[in-house]
């Protein structure tokens, strides 16, 4: 089997040298590639999973003094390597490289139990620049089910990287409930990147005001 990511022969699907990868139940990476990223460990802020602080981080501060409630879960760093993994995965479309984290994501997504899997959506604009939305390759890959409950409202989502932090945490709602599905009780919502949580909180505020009872959300990478 070849290595995702470097395109070397895997030599010992056997040897684990980490035990947070002792459940994949299969390998896309050498040990090489697979130490370049860094799983959360135990230090990480207890709402979002910001890694190496033990309190609450300053983005959840924010979110708390707005009445939000961040129930977040990452499972990676957003390191170098996991920025050039987004780059080839989302940018230069290296549609395999959805496998590449699917064994782990499988494994934490389901002990969300009676929870539906929601995925975040892509701009219309997005999708087809990009041809696949790059969280619901990952869904694919994990062989879950998953509800594609949420929409781009038609007006469409503004550009994050022309905003400012301050602008992107007021933006306005941009999703919308695809209103041929039922609103289930309980909703784990999924994204590629964790980043101020403006994104999950939007959705997470309309799956509420929608009737969802409970939210909580997860990413790849925090
Ligand atoms: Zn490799
Ligand atoms: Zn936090």
């Amino acid at each position: 089997m070849e290595c995702l990511i470097c395109r070397n022969q895997i030599q010992n699907n056997i040897k684990f040298t980490s035990l947070f990868f002792m459940y994949q139940d299969e390998v896309y990476l050498c040990d090489e590639c697979r130490d370049q990223f860094e799983p959360i460990r135990s230090k990480h802020c207890p709402s979002c999973y910001k890694s190496g602080i033990d309190e609450v981080c300053q983005d959840c501060l924010y979110w708390q003094k707005r009445g939000k409630e961040v129930n977040h879960r990452a499972l990676y760093t957003y390191n170098q390597a996991m920025k050039q993994y987004f780059s080839a995965y989302k940018f230069q479309g290296d549609y395999l490289l959805r496998k590449v984290f699917s064994p782990i994501i499988r494994k934490v997504l389901v002990a969300y139990k009676g929870y539906t899997i929601v995925p975040i959506p892509l701009s219309n604009e997005s999708f087809q620049k990009r041809k696949f939305n790059q969280v619901t390759g990952f869904l694919d890959a994990t062989a879950l089910t998953y509800c594609n409950l949420l929409k781009i409202s038609r007006q469409g989502k503004p550009t994050q990287s022309s905003k400012t932090r301050e602008e992107r945490l007021k933006a306005e709602q941009f999703f919308v409930i695809d209103s041929t599905k039922k609103i289930p009780e309980k909703v784990l919502l999924v994204d590629d990147i964790y980043t101020t949580g403006a994104t999950m909180i939007l959705a997470k505020d309309l799956l509420v005001e929608s009737g969802v009872k409970i939210v909580k959300t997860f990413s790849l990478a925090r």
